[in-house]
């Protein structure tokens, strides 16, 4: 019997990336749902390759009808409960990943989870739902992945604290008038990982790892000030893990989303795999660590409640709004600022509280970037 597996935003990066694991897994897998944005394109072609189940296209535009697509944003959560799916890879960038995340895990199904801003968002709801369905949350974000493979077998009460790795982005010998300047292809070139758009960006501005910090908190169940982040620019250590009696596990490996994709699809178990580069100390350099210079996001972390999601809806417009050639790129935490400034914060359980919050954050970042 062969694990059904449904990938959720299939013609972006991580999805094409879990297409290219599962290309020489077959004896394990098979992919029962695919789901695009709006490249048809391409979902074509991959849902002719894989013939899956199930296609969905969520923004397909007239030509899609009758093609054999489901058209429109419900395809996410039909092709995320299936009864034929068992893992859902979710590779939506932002908030719109939510409601997937939060219907798969209720149905008792494994979210391996790209979508990090669903966590930040909705924290408290999203594991809860997890808890109360029976679904499991396993991580593809490398840092988080390399905690996960670093504790697994491990009880929960020997963790003692992350430290997380970031990159630095490409402006970290930059000055912070350099950087508040900075042009779209600039904050694009990533030194050592090739990812989307988005994430790129929020490397860029270091708001990935405010992003990151808040997700190992709800992934692993650990107070703030117990997540640690060190600018390692290399990206080859991608997490640490210290335990009670002080030992410190860390996982490494040269930088590929293809290993925490496959990690994700079968933990706590490892299978034979051939497709990363293999690991080479000599080759990877001497690693070295730095301490962070700022470290966005933690006030909005620590406020809790609709804190987390008020940052990352106002990231979200913000990101949008410098990659259209809107706004510069240090409007970015300037609108970040203002936002956080202007945000009551309420009680995050529910979902009606986190769109809530989330569509206030929005309108207000769109007028604060923009005025
Ligand atoms: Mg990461």
């Amino acid at each position: 019997m062969t694990i059904g597996v449904a990938i959720l935003g299939s013609t972006g990066s991580i999805g094409c990336s879990a297409l290219q694991v599962l290309a020489r897994q077959r004896e394990r897998f098979r992919v029962a749902a695919l789901t695009a944005h709006s490249n048809a394109e391409l979902l074509e072609r991959q849902a002719a390759e894989w013939k899956p189940a199930y296609v969905g296209i969520v923004n397909g535009g007239v030509r899609d009808a009758g093609s054999g697509m489901r058209n429109g944003a419900a395809c996410l959560v039909e092709a995320a409960t299936r009864p034929d799916v068992d893992i859902v890879v979710n590779g939506i960038v932002g908030a719109a990943g939510l409601e997937a995340t939060l219907a798969a895990l209720a149905a008792g199904k494994r979210v391996a989870l790209a979508n990090k801003e669903t966590l930040v968002m909705a924290g408290e709801l999203v594991t809860r739902t997890a808890r109360e369905g029976g679904g499991e949350i396993v991580p593809v974000d490398s840092e988080h992945s390399a905690v996960l493979q670093c504790i697994t077998g491990r009880r929960t009460g020997e963790l003692a604290r992350l430290i997380l790795t970031a990159s630095g982005g490409p402006f970290r010998t930059w000055s912070s008038e350099r950087v508040a300047g900075a042009t779209v292809d600039e904050a694009l070139r990533h030194p050592t990982w090739k990812m989307g758009k988005k994430v790129t960006v929020d490397s860029a501005s270091l708001v990935n790892k405010a992003l990151e910090v808040i997700e190992a908190h709800f992934l692993f169940g650990l107070p703030y000030e117990s997540v640690d982040v060190v600018v390692h620019p290399q990206s080859v250590v991608h997490a640490f893990v210290e335990f009670v009696d002080g030992s410190v596990l860390a996982q490494v490996g040269f930088p590929t989303m293809e290993l925490p994709i496959l990690y994700a699809l079968t933990h706590p178990d490892r299978v034979p795999d051939q497709g990363a580069r293999r690991f080479d100390p000599v080759a990877a350099g001497t690693p070295t660590f730095e301490p962070v210079r700022a470290e966005l996001g933690r006030a909005a972390a620590a406020a809790g409640g609709t804190a987390p999601t008020a940052f990352n809806a106002a990231n979200e417009v913000a990101v949008e709004l410098f990659l259209g050639g809107k706004i510069r790129f240090g409007r970015i935490a300037e609108t970040i600022g203002h936002v956080l400034d202007a945000h009551q914060v309420r009680d995050a359980a529910s979902l009606e509280a986190v769109l809530a919050a989330d569509g206030d954050a929005r309108r207000l970042a769109r007028e604060a970037a923009c005025s």
